[in-house]
């Protein structure tokens, strides 16, 4: 089953709120929540949603509402976190290359931490000694996700501590006291192949028997969701029963009781996304037809700096035969949204809307030629919700500080 929002509900919504406008479908998030929570066993697995994909603080209540925890990328998102209502052990801070200090002030704040640098561990272990648990990033020397820029688990990456700087980590132990709770890897994003975490979980199983105090086994995120029609996504029934029974056994062979612990941020917010922009021009030219919409890499940055695909639909010219456009945005540089992409027939005023925009979307958004960024809306029980004002003049200027001259 996929659940979506009707045409006519998002052309209402472009009506009322305007464009360009982010709509948020909440039961589609539960629904991807609930997949997780059949898949894998309730009893040894916990999901902490990564929140970096969408922080709007509607989202993270919902996210709260619906019983999943939440994984933080800065000490700030923590902070989101538990303004949301999250309590501090439902709430996950994995750092990369972040000072002492803010690693202090989320250890103040009592919520899980994962430090990625025997840096930082050797910090924390003189200073806290065995008194509070941490988790430690480990780089597995593994090459996963949908492109070099979302791979973190390979040899050149800068995420965590390399594998074969692991002994540093016992001696650590020894000489501060340190007590490492969690074993963690997060491989990249986009990852389809469920064999790819198969293998990053037995290189942890193969370390894991030097840290007696280990309890939990966290794997990261990086489920693939479909961008593409017909596209598949991780066979997340699959993945499922494969890490069930990898620690069903391991545990039983080694007389232990680890967790497992998930981070997914693309598979929940992903799909339930819906960017909906308006054609103000359209060019045609020789060899390309041009159709430009009121937004740009400013709103929506994944398909200039990934190279990401986003399904576009034409809501208010569906019907129409297709023709070949460059979807672009009215940004002062090349922002492709789109190219060479068949759509039903374009006219100035239709409503383009970019599908899987819920993650990464609004969250890298910014103001860049000086425009605002786009109002957020959340869809749930078949209504609208305004959950972030589009923003005015008032934002643009704001922290600017007028000088004297
Ligand atoms: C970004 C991130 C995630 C989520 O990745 P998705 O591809 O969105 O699932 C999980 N864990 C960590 C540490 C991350 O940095």
């Amino acid at each position: 089953m996929t659940t979506s929002i009707p045409a006519q509900a998002l052309e209402n919504m472009a009506a009322t709120y305007g464009t360009p406008v982010y709509v948020y479908h909440a039961e589609k998030i539960k629904e991807q929540f609930a997949r997780l929570q059949n898949a894998f066993n309730k009893e040894t697995t916990t999901f902490f949603y990564a929140a970096k994909a969408l922080t709007n603080i509607n989202i993270l209540r919902y996210i709260n509402h619906i019983g999943c925890n939440v994984d933080c990328s800065s000490v700030n998102e923590v902070q989101l976190a538990l303004h949301a209502g999250f309590e501090p052990h439902r709430v996950l801070y994995t750092s990369n290359n972040i000072s002492f200090e803010e690693i202090i002030t989320a250890k103040e704040l009592g919520v899980h931490i994962n430090i990625d640098s025997l840096s930082n561990l050797k910090k924390f272990g003189e200073r806290f000694g065995h008194s509070y648990p941490v988790g430690v990033r480990i780089r597995p020397n593994i090459m996963a996700g949908g492109n070099l820029k979302i791979s973190t688990g390979h040899e050149d990456s800068k995420f965590g501590v390399p594998l074969e700087q692991v002994q540093e980590i016992i001696d650590l132990i020894k000489t501060t006291n340190l007590h490492i709770k969690t074993l963690h890897i997060h491989t990249g994003s986009e990852i389809k192949d469920v064999a790819v975490f198969a293998k990053g979980l037995n290189v942890l199983f193969e370390i894991v028997q030097e840290f007696s105090e280990v309890e939990v086994i966290d794997l990261g995120g990086g489920f693939k969701v479909p961008y593409k029609p017909n596209e598949a996504g991780t066979d997340i029934e699959e993945l499922g029963r494969s890490v069930n029974m990898a620690f069903a056994q391991y545990n039983q062979t080694h007389n232990r009781q680890l967790k497992a612990w998930f981070e997914p941020g693309k598979f929940l917010v992903s799909e339930a996304g819906y960017f909906i922009t308006k054609v103000n021009v359209l060019k045609e030219n020789a060899t390309r037809n041009f159709a430009g919409v009121d937004t740009g890499l400013n709103h929506l940055i994944r398909p200039m700096f990934y190279g990401a695909y986003h399904e576009i639909i034409n809501l208010t010219n569906g019907d129409a035969p297709h023709k070949k456009y460059n979807v672009v945005g009215n940004i002062c540089e090349t922002d492709n949204f789109a190219e060479d992409r068949s759509l039903p027939e374009v006219r100035e005023g239709d409503l383009l809307v970019f599908k899987n925009a819920g993650a990464y979307c609004f969250e890298m958004a910014s103001n860049y030629n000086s425009r605002y960024k786009p109002a957020e809306v959340l869809w749930l029980n078949n209504q609208a919700q305004l959950i972030r004002k589009r923003d005015d003049m008032d934002d643009l200027l704001r922290n600017q500080v007028t000088a004297q001259f």
